[in-house]
C-alpha cells in the first residue's frame, strides 16, 4: 500500500508553524520551551492533530501527543521548541512531517500513526527534558527542581501549560521514527538528499570547579598565586594532549559556561567554574575520557595547592538504531532518493535516544545548507524537505 503525502499541505504547515516566534531575520525562530510562543505553537499543533483525526494530549511536562484512536500505532515526531536563537526546521520538520504522514496514512488506509512534539528538547532546563521524563530516566519530582539560566524552576514553567495528570503509556507504540535536519555539513557537501541514521552518539556533561585563592592582582607575587584561571588554562592544554591517544575523528569535547570569580581585572580569580562536555559513539571511550578529565583536573589542582570538585554527571548512552526500521528507511531512500542517500551516525543528541528505552527507534536526516543550525540562517532546500517526507512515508507504508 502506497501513502501519498501532500507536499503542498506539508510545506504550508511548516511555514505556518514558523510564524510562532519568527525572529524577523531570514527564517529564524525564537521559541524556547514554555515561552508564550512555544505554548501558542503547541495550541496550534493540538488543533492540527484534532483536524487530522488524532486525539491531542499534553503530558505533565507539556509534551504534546496526537494519539491515534487505534490501540497500537507507530509514533513519529520530534520537538517544536527552539534554541534561544534557532532556525525554522530544527525539530519542527520532524513534527510536521509526522503530521503529514499521519494524515496520508489515514487517507490511504495505511498503518495507524501517532505524532509527538516533545517539550524542551533544546534543554532550557536540562538535556532533552520532555522525553527524558517521559522515558522514566528522570522523575517529574526531580525534573521540577531543574533551573533555567534565569533561575526559574521547571515546576513554575510547566504550570503555565495545559497538562494532563498522567503520562502516555509507551506500550501504545510499536516503534518511533524521527525525521530531523542533519545539523552538520556532510549531506550538503556531497549534494545528497537523505541520511539514514545508524546510531546516536552518547554524551557526558559535568561541571568542574577549581577553587584557588582570591587576592590582589598588583601585590600578589606570581609564585604565591592560586589563580583559578591559570589552572583552567593548563587543564585545557593537558586534556587536549592526553585525549589524542584515545579519541577518533568523530569524538568531540567542549568547555563552556566559564565563570571566573570575581570576574575583575585587578583581582586574582579565586574560583573558576565551567562545564566539560564530551561526546562519542562508544561507552568505553566516554569512560576513558572521564578518567582523563578527573585525573588531569586533580593533578593540576594539586600542583597549584588548589581544590577541585566535580558536579553531578549528566549524560546519555550511545544508541543503535533498530535494524528493521532502519531497513525500511533504507529501502524507501533507495526508491525516493536513488543514489543520493547515505548511512551516517548522528553527532547531535535527539529525543530518539530516550525513546529507545521503550521501543525500536530509527531516524532520517535531510541536509542542512552549509551545515548551519542553531542559528537564524538554518535552512534546507524545499526539494530535499519533500524528498525526506516521501522517504518517511515510504518507510511507514512498509511497517
Ligand atoms: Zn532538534
Amino acid at each position: 500500500m502506497k501513502l501519498k503525502p501532500n507536499h503542498k499541505r506539508f510545506l504550508s504547515d511548516l511555514h505556518e508553524l514558523r510564524k510562532f516566534g519568527a525572529s524577523g531575520v531570514g527564517k529564524g525562530v525564537v521559541r524556547p520551551a514554555f515561552s508564550p510562543e512555544d505554548i501558542a505553537a503547541r495550541a496550534w499543533l493540538a488543533d492540527k492533530f484534532e483536524e487530522a483525526g488524532l486525539v491531542a494530549f499534553y503530558d505533565p511536562m507539556g509534551s504534546l501527543f496526537g494519539l491515534s484512536k487505534e490501540p497500537k500505532s507507530l509514533l513519529l515526531g520530534s520537538h517544536s521548541d527552539t534554541q534561544p536563537e534557532g532556525g525554522w526546521l530544527d525539530g519542527a520538520l520532524g513534527v510536521i512531517a509526522a503530521l503529514e504522514v499521519a494524515r496520508a496514512s489515514k487517507e490511504a488506509g495505511g498503518p495507524a500513526v501517532s505524532v509527538v512534539s516533545f517539550q524542551d528538547e533544546e534543554g532550557r532546563f536540562g538535556v532533552t527534558t520532555g522525553s527524558t521524563v517521559w522515558s522514566g530516566a528522570m522523575s517529574l519530582e526531580e525534573a521540577d527542581k531543574l533551573l533555567d539560566t534565569e533561575g526559574m524552576t521547571l515546576a513554575d514553567a510547566r504550570a503555565s501549560m495545559p497538562a494532563s495528570e498522567g503520562f502516555v503509556d509507551p506500550k501504545r507504540f510499536s516503534g518511533f521514527i524521527e525525521m530531523h535536519i542533519e545539523q552538520g555539513p556532510w549531506l550538503d557537501e556531497a549534494k545528497e538528499a537523505v541520511g539514514v541514521v545508524t546510531g546516536i552518539v552518547g554524551i557526558r556533561d559535568m561541571r568542574v570547579t577549581f577553587e584557588g585563592e582570591q587576592n590582589h592582582a598588583g601585590t600578589t607575587p606570581m609564585h604565591r598565586r592560586k589563580d583559578s584561571f591559570q589552572a583552567l588554562a593548563e587543564f585545557n592544554t593537558l586534556i587536549n594532549n592526553r585525549f589524542r591517544n584515545v579519541v577518533t575523528p568523530q569524538t568531540v569535547w567542549t568547555i563552556g559556561h566559564v565563570k571566573l570569580h570575581p570576574d575583575a581585572h585587578s583581582i586574582v580569580p579565586g574560583r573558576a567554574v565551567f562545564s566539560m562536555q564530551w561526546r562519542d559513539g562508544d561507552t568505553t571511550r566516554l569512560a576513558r575520557m572521564e578518567e582523563i578529565i578527573r585525573d588531569t583536573a586533580r593533578e593540576v589542582a594539586k600542583a597549584r595547592g588548589m581544590q577541585v570538585s566535580f558536579g553531578k554527571m549528566l549524560g546519555l548512552e550511545p544508541v543503535e538504531m533498530n535494524a528493521e526500521l532502519r531497513q525500511a528507511l533504507e529501502n524507501s531512500a533507495q526508491k525516493h532518493a536513488v543514489d543520493k542517500w547515505r548511512r551516517m551516525p548522528s553527532g547531535a543528541l535527539h529525543d530518539a535516544t530516550n525513546v529507545a528505552a521503550h521501543m525500536p527507534v530509527a531516524m532520517l536526516f535531510v541536509p542542512s545548507i552549509n551545515g548551519i543550525s542553531h542559528a537564524f540562517e538554518e535552512d534546507t532546500d524545499e526539494a530535499d524537505l519533500v524528498t525526506g517526507l516521501d522517504v518517511l512515508a515510504g518507510a511507514v507504508s512498509s511497517c
